[in-house]
């Protein structure tokens, strides 16, 4: 089939090379010149695992193909899909400008029945507007199609190769069937593509995402007691996940979400509810736990110091919101590096793919990055463990005891034991534990 995809941000590309991957002829389409450039050359423009490799090899064997031109890139496409950002407005709504925009392009180079699909994640309703923004472009038969994406970034590639189940939001039978056609190399396992009505299929992402913050937030909350009252909170974890209703995954504590997803998701469901009149109490609440939660580290470092931070060194380990990705949209080290800074505390941290981010687009030159973890620690009063890279699981402790000025580590995702810290004289926080 010949696909096109607009927007190469982390959904659009992966869903491209994906798509490639599985034997379509793929045009990725995106009006930043740049990053159109650096593929062209054969570079990635994101760290994602297992990306690269895989769109060299669809570039090289001729199946995908970048352009800022919507022309070039939709020729003979019967499939478009739409993957551009949608960050929140002002008032925390899903800005849809980009969508749109994109919808008119599409429709302005649609030359026989095309089916539009929206991958982006976009508020119920969006499809009828990205509708009404092609017809006004185009004479041309088309249908538009749900298609929200469930991709977690640092595992991309495997999600979007063996999906958990695809939803297909869809009005007519010629669309569905489309879809189940390019869809049916992934779900072979047997894993669903489920079929709904397309204002389902664009909730159906921000009910996953709203369930998915509110577990987290929940996990947070349970550790704030855990704190006050003298329990663990891996304990009560693994008490609870072993129950199957519950399940085991995604319970752990740690520093809250942040990313370019689960943060503005939260929000445009909260303004999509009160919308039509109807008051989200539960995620709201979500929210404001986790805004205390990227906050909770700084604080607990604040205290250990009795409120004098100003001269003190601190190591951060680890900046992207989680590990496995470069990504640093709303990652709590912003804010706990930002309110470092503003004690008059100076950082030196170290990353393994987010530190070009970290200086381009949010401490500059306000902060020292290392070349590896252990330069990180050198002379530093202690070290704060933000986000947990595999490399920083099992460092060697004597040494980081050696380097650091002061024994101390703030874990705030819970990665090591206190018990084994505490036994080789470090001073310990974790979060609930
Ligand atoms: P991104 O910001 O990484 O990339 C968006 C790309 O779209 C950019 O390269 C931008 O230049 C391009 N773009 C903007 N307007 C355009 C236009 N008119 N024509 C062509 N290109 C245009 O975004 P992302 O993280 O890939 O997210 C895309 C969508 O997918 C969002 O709605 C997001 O919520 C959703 N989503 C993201 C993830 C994730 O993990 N990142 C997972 C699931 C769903």
């Amino acid at each position: 089939m010949r696909i096109a995809v607009v927007g190469t941000g982390y959904v659009g590309l992966v869903a491209g090379t994906c798509f490639a991957e599985s034997g379509n002829t793929v045009f990725c389409i995106d009006i930043d010149e740049e990053k159109i450039r650096l593929l062209q050359d054969g570079k990635v423009p994101i760290y994602e695992p297992g990306l690269e490799e895989l769109l060299r090899r669809n570039v090289h064997d001729g199946r995908l193909k970048f352009t800022t031109s919507y022309e070039e890139g939709m020729k003979g496409a019967q499939v478009v899909f739409i993957a551009v950002g949608t960050p929140p407005d002002e008032d925390g709504s899903a800005d849809l400008k980009y969508v749109l925009s994109a919808a008119k392009s599409v429709g302005e180079q649609m030359k026989a029945y095309t089916v539009v699909v929206d991958k982006s994640t976009v508020p119920v309703g969006t499809a009828r507007k990205v509708q009404a923004a092609i017809q006004g472009a185009t004479s041309q038969e088309f249908d538009v199609v749900s298609n929200p994406e469930f991709l977690k970034e640092g595992a991309a590639i495997d999600d979007f190769l063996k999906p958990d189940r695809v939803v297909i939001g869809s009005d007519t039978k010629r669309a569905a069937e489309l879809m189940d056609e390019l869809y049916g190399p992934f779900v072979r396992t047997g894993n669903p593509i489920i079929h709904m009505d397309i204002e389902s299929a664009e909730l159906t992402k921000y009910a996953a995402n709203a369930m998915l913050a509110t577990r987290i937030s929940f996990m947070n909350e349970i550790a704030n007691i855990c704190t006050r009252v003298g329990a663990n909170i891996d304990s009560v974890r693994k008490g609870i996940g072993s129950d199957a209703r519950i399940g085991s995954r995604f319970l752990f504590a740690g520093l809250g979400y942040g990313g370019s997803c689960f943060p503005k998701d939260v929000q445009a469901i909260v303004r999509t509810s009160k919308e039509y009149g109807y008051d989200f109490e539960i995620i709201k609440a979500v929210e404001t736990v986790n805004e205390n939660q990227k906050r909770l580290l700084f604080d607990i470092v604040h205290q250990h110091y009795a409120g004098d931070l100003k001269g003190k060194h601190f190591a951060v380990w680890g900046l992207s919101f989680k590990p496995n990705t470069d990504d640093m949209r709303e990652a709590p080290a912003i804010v706990i590096v930002n309110a470092l800074l503003e004690a008059g505390a100076t950082v030196r941290a170290f990353d393994p793919e987010a530190m070009e981010e970290a200086q381009k687009r949010h401490f500059g030159d306000r902060i020292q990055y290392a070349e590896n973890p252990m330069e990180a620690i050198e002379g530093a009063d202690g070290l704060i463990l933000v986000t947990e890279w595999n490399e920083f699981r099992r460092p060697d402790f004597d040494a980081v005891k050696e380097l650091l000025r002061g024994p101390v580590i703030f874990d705030g995702r819970n990665i090591y034991r206190r018990k084994t810290l505490e036994s080789l004289g470090f001073t310990y926080y974790g979060i609930g534990t």
